[in-house]
Parts: C-alpha cells; structure tokens; sequence
C-alpha cells in the first residue's frame, strides 16, 4: 500500500472540503438517479427473500439473458459470461488471474485511475503507452512498449477521463496485433453506451480471446449498487469464478434481479441528453482550449491555459470550481478532468469561471 501515492488526490479533496456550494464537475456517475423500474425490481427482489448468496457465477436469469445478447453479436462458441461485484470486481479478478510477479501491463496514458494500483497490486509492472495529444492508440507506440515479459494490454473505449471513442481501424488494430504475440487483452466497456459519433467497437469482434469487462453502474446509475459482467474465453472466466468464490463470493444477490430488469430499459434518451451536453460544453470552451477526445462518456480531458494541472486546478477551486487534474489520470500534470454529468446551468457556470481563468492567467 506504501508504493500507492494518494497525496495528489488527496490534496484537491482536502482544498475541496472548504469550498461552500462548489460548481462540482468533478463526478465520475450520471447526474440522475437510478430509474424506478429498476428500484421496484430490487426492493421486489429483497421482499420476495432473494438475499441471501447466489451461485458465485451470478443467477442463471441474468447470465442467461446477458449470454444471449453476447451471442447474438459475436459467433464465439467459447465465449461465457458471469456476474462480477461491479467492473472494478471484475477488472481485479482479470488482472489477479492474468498477471504474475515481474509481468507487463501496457495502459493507455492517461488512464483510469485503478489500471495502475491493480497491475502494481498483483505484482505487475505497468507500462505506459503515452496517447497524447489526441488519445489515439498508436499501434507502433504499443509495438514499441511490448517486450518478452509483456504479458495484458488493458484497453479502454470510451475513455475516462478523455472520453474518446477509439476507431474501428485502432481497435482492430490492437485486437490483431495482441492475437498474433499471444498477449491477453482487456477491454473495459462501461461507458459503451454513452458513445455519441460513432456506435461502439470491441477488440472482440476481431479477437475472440478478448476478455470484455462491462457493467450497470454508469448506463443505468446504479454506480453504489455494485453491478458489472464479464464475457471472455471459457478457460479463464472459470478461473476468475473461482477466485470470485473466495473473495467477492458473489455480486449482490438482490440487485442481480434489478440488473436483470436494467436489461429491458433502454437509457437512450439519457444518451442523448449527454450529447447535447458534451455538445454545450465544447461550444463554451472551444474558443479557450483545446478539445480532443470527447467522442464518449461524460469527460473532457483539456490542456491547462497554463501551468501544470494540479496548480491550474487549485486556482480553479479557489474560484469555486471543482475539477480533476491531469495527474489522477497520467504520468503527466497538464491537463485537467471535466465531468459533463451535470445540470446545463452547473456546466455553464462552470464554463464561465474555466473562460476567466484562461484568460486571467496565472
Ligand atoms: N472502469 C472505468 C473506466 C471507470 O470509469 C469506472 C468507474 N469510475 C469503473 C471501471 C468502475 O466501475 P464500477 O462501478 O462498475 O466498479
């Protein structure tokens, strides 16, 4: 635990829990809540007695309705699903199954924040495939990145914090590379859903050993619900089971029956509803800083006017805005997090104090 550096964070939360009313555009969940039909489902669910342990796969109704959906997109006979204790259950069972002491991680720079502290966690060593200035994944960056000791590409599409949207032509660049070295690929989908240019590609439509990583917490709000799925190669989702047996035990058995009405609710007018406000947002700040990225999920990552990120971020919470800088995110400090997942007016105040600050200079 000593290795993991929290002082960064740590220091912006400590400068945050002064602020009275911030302009908060620093969330990392939808600004709505959880839909009704999905509450009724759970409080349904704890009534009818369904609390006590499930099968540590999850329960057949909702491995079987989400194997079906997984089936009807990709022809993999060997592909199975179980129920993870949310994507970050799942993300640690990946990486505790696939990686040994002294392997390589390659993660996209910047990334989420856990890639880092899971790799290190199990004894792994991170490698970090810079991605700046535009988030692409250069296919000869991540050549050059592999070693023998490469061991799991950890991929990411819709980004946090970037929020971009990998192309077809990327992604299957890396599905295909990763397939022909035999290194085992990741991919996180949980902001699949929230993708407002193109429509969402996985490395598994061309590599069938992708193991793909999903959830309910951001397409359906349920982020403290502890919900996430997993789909890959069948030899090792048997282990990341068994390995969910002895530490998770199960995801909560009540919000699996939830999970399972999340199925049939489509969130597409809430998609929507963050485009229009990715799309307010960009118009506000175009003019004062650069945009890239911003294709998916509900960040912008830009470019400080000036200064680092830490020090462009505190001046930004003594005005009372609160953001994320770079570093969270990077093995840079240049840039700061915006999270769109708010009111249109909280994004326009926000927008305003960001505009003053470009120009007001240091
Ligand atoms: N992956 C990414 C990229 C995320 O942004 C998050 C949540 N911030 C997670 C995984 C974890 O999600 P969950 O609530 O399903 O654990």
């Amino acid at each position: 635990m000593h290795q993991i550096d929290a002082s960064g964070i740590r220091k912006v939360f400590d400068l945050a829990a002064e602020m009275q009313n911030p302009v908060n555009l620093s969330i990392g969940q939808p600004h709505y809540d959880t839909p009704d039909l999905i509450k009724d489902a759970l409080c349904q669910a704890v009534h009818d007695g369904r609390n006590a342990y499930s099968q540590s796969q999850g329960i057949p109704d909702l491995i079987e309705r989400i194997q079906s959906d997984v089936d009807a997109r990709w022809d993999h006979d060997d592909r199975r699903v179980f129920i993870s204790s949310g994507t970050s259950g799942a993300l640690m069972l990946a990486l505790s199954c696939l990686v040994n002491p002294g392997d390589e991680v390659v993660i996209f720079d910047p990334y989420f924040v856990m890639y880092k502290h899971l790799t290190r966690m199990v004894g792994g060593i991170p490698v970090f495939v810079n991605t700046y200035p535009d988030f692409h994944l250069d296919l000869d960056r991540v050549r050059q990145a592999v070693t023998p000791r490469t061991k799991l590409i950890l991929c990411n599409s819709p980004s946090n914090p970037t929020g971009y949207v990998a192309g077809s032509d990327e992604i299957q660049a890396l599905a295909e590379f990763a397939a022909e070295r035999e290194i085992a690929l990741v991919s996180d989908e949980i902001y699949k859903s929230f993708c407002y240019d193109a429509p969402n590609v996985s490395p598994a439509d061309w590599n069938d050993q992708t193991l793909v990583i999903d959830g309910f917490s951001k397409s359906h709000s349920m982020t403290g619900w502890r919900l996430g799925y997993v789909h890959g190669p069948q030899h090792l989702i048997q282990q990341m089971i068994k390995l969910q047996q002895f530490t998770f035990v199960c995801a909560p058995h009540p919000v699996q029956w939830a999970g399972l009405a999340a199925c049939d609710l489509g969130m597409t007018d809430r998609v929507e509803e963050y485009r229009c406000k990715r799309d307010l947002l960009v118009r506000e700040l175009s003019d004062d800083f650069e945009v890239a990225g911003a294709h998916g999920a509900f960040y912008l990552f830009l470019p400080t006017a000036w200064g680092t990120g830490t020090e462009f971020v505190t001046e930004a919470i003594r005005q009372n805005l609160l953001i994320i800088p770079g570093n969270v995110f990077s093995e840079q400090d240049t840039h700061f997090r915006v999270s769109y997942a708010a009111e249109d007016e909280t994004l326009l105040r926000g927008a305003e104090i960001l505009r003053r600050l470009a120009r007001g200079g240091p």
